[in-house]
């Protein structure tokens, strides 16, 4: 629950008990497809979860996780966040070979392959080692091989992963705010590249063969992750903070009041106000129990469901010139709409700054921006976004602002979707492009 945010169309635990694994998942919010009822048979001492982040091409409790597989080595759960970049030809070889699918997730490749190292070798190490051999792209795992428990970070470090210790056992997770909400001690992040074995009071470190540079990635920072996690080093919430000084540096506005989009453009505000010495306001209140937007299928949707999820605070709006901070803009659905909201509770003018470069090219990495036409500033001039959002002005956090935000040398960043380099190669981009061309995200 604690990662909820990381992933809202499903969510499943596996648990070794009893000599075997027992899973539980649904399509759904955590309370509800792991509520009280459904773990109640659960009580074994070592396990695994995950909470699904709803993708367009594999939606359906069949590509709920953990995956789980049995063979002759016994029973053995995976759970992953990211995407990989070989999936379809890595898939088609082993269908070549007689491997059938049962998901359309690329998660399961993951499954398949270890498992088939697993049969070959019988040592999950070795077998791990094998796998990160052919998968390319990015994968942070949590992986159940009977009673013994893994974590595996891509060598590129392109999702987070971290370790903590909890009364007396440890734990291996996505971001450190699930081991503080559970009174643990934060250890350190899985190095890029690295498989960790927890042994109950202890935890083992491998390093996989495989060296790239790193690439952490950017949006984890900037939107992604929870403020009050630190990855690789660096506390999101002190990072968005320094990318609202460094942008009220970079783009300045003449106004009378800073205001956040909440919650996500909250922490970049409050680092505009900072810096700018211009008042903080809240001049929306936000719907906590609201539908997200940004996974619903068609525009009208999105913008009806925005106008459910946020309502200007007239006193706080009426008469006034703000500049509103958001942390992304990537198809303009979710400001071209508040933006009118503000204007009808009487703005007097609306100035929009932003805390990620402009969104032009597709994340391959497991980030919901799959397809180019999507994006607003991709074929758009900075004044034309402006116009079509009915801005008084647009300022973008610059990508050396971003990148100073943050605190790592950019040659240890993923900046992929701000700057169309991506750190891998991406099989067949041109083909993917043509297929998510008709996408209607
Ligand atoms: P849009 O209305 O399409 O411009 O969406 C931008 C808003 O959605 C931003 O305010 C972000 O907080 C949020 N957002 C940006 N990228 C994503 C993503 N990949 N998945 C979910 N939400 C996102
Ligand atoms: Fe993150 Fe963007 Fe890279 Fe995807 S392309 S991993 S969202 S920085």
């Amino acid at each position: 629950m604690i990662i909820q945010h990381r992933g809202q169309e499903s969510a499943g635990i596996s648990v070794f008990k009893n000599g075997g694994l027992q899973t539980v998942k649904d399509n759904s919010l955590v309370q509800f497809a792991l509520s009280n009822e459904k773990i109640a048979h659960l009580n074994g001492n070592i396990g695994i979860g995950h909470v699904r982040y709803p993708s367009a091409v594999s939606k359906g409790v069949l590509n709920a996780q953990p995956l789980t597989v049995t063979t002759s080595f016994g029973s053995m759960a995976v759970a992953h966040n990211g995407d990989l970049t070989n999936h379809f030809e890595l898939k088609a070889k082993y269908q070549a070979t007689g491997t059938s699918f049962l998901t359309q997730s690329d998660s399961e490749l993951v499954a398949v392959v270890l498992g088939k190292y697993m049969v070959q070798y019988g040592d999950p190490i070795k077998a791990m080692k094998s796998m990160m051999g052919e998968l390319e792209g990015a994968y942070a795992l949590v992986i159940l091989i009977n009673n013994r428990l893994f974590g595996v970070r891509d060598p590129y470090g392109l999702r987070p992963l971290c370790i903590g210790e909890i009364g007396g056992g440890h734990i291996i997770v996505s971001e450190s705010a699930a081991i503080d909400a559970l009174n643990g001690t934060f250890i350190r992040d899985v190095a890029p590249g690295e498989i960790v074995e927890i042994i109950h009071d202890r935890f083992v470190p491998h390093q996989s063969l495989i060296q790239k540079h790193k690439a952490y990635c950017m949006f984890e920072w900037v939107y992604f992750a929870r403020p009050d996690s630190v990855l690789d080093g660096r506390e999101v919430y002190d990072v968005r903070k320094r990318i609202g000084e460094i942008l009220a540096r970079e783009c300045p506005a003449d106004v009378d009041m800073i205001m956040p989009i909440p919650d996500s453009g909250r922490a970049h505000a409050i680092g505009f106000s900072i810096e700018s010495k211009i008042p903080y306001e809240e001049g929306f209140m936000k719907n906590r129990f609201a539908e997200r937007t940004f996974i619903l299928p068609d525009q009208k949707e999105r913008e009806l469901a925005v106008s459910m999820k946020m309502n200007p605070i007239k006193s706080t709006v009426e008469g006034k010139r703000m500049v509103i901070v958001d942390d992304s803009i990537v198809r303009g659905t979710t400001l071209k709409k508040l933006i009118s909201m503000l204007r009808k509770t009487g703005a007097k003018e609306v100035h929009v700054r932003v805390g990620s470069p402009p969104v032009i090219a597709p994340c391959y990495y497991g980030v919901d921006m799959k397809s180019r036409d999507q994006f607003v500033a991709n074929d758009h001039s900075l004044n034309d976004i402006c116009r079509i959002i009915g801005a008084d002005s647009l300022g973008y956090i610059s990508i050396e602002g971003l990148i100073e935000a943050i605190g790592k040398p950019e040659s240890e960043l993923c900046l992929a979707c701000v700057n169309g380099k991506y750190p891998t190669r991406i099989p067949g981009e041109a083909q993917r492009f043509q297929s998510t061309l008709n996408t209607d995200f």
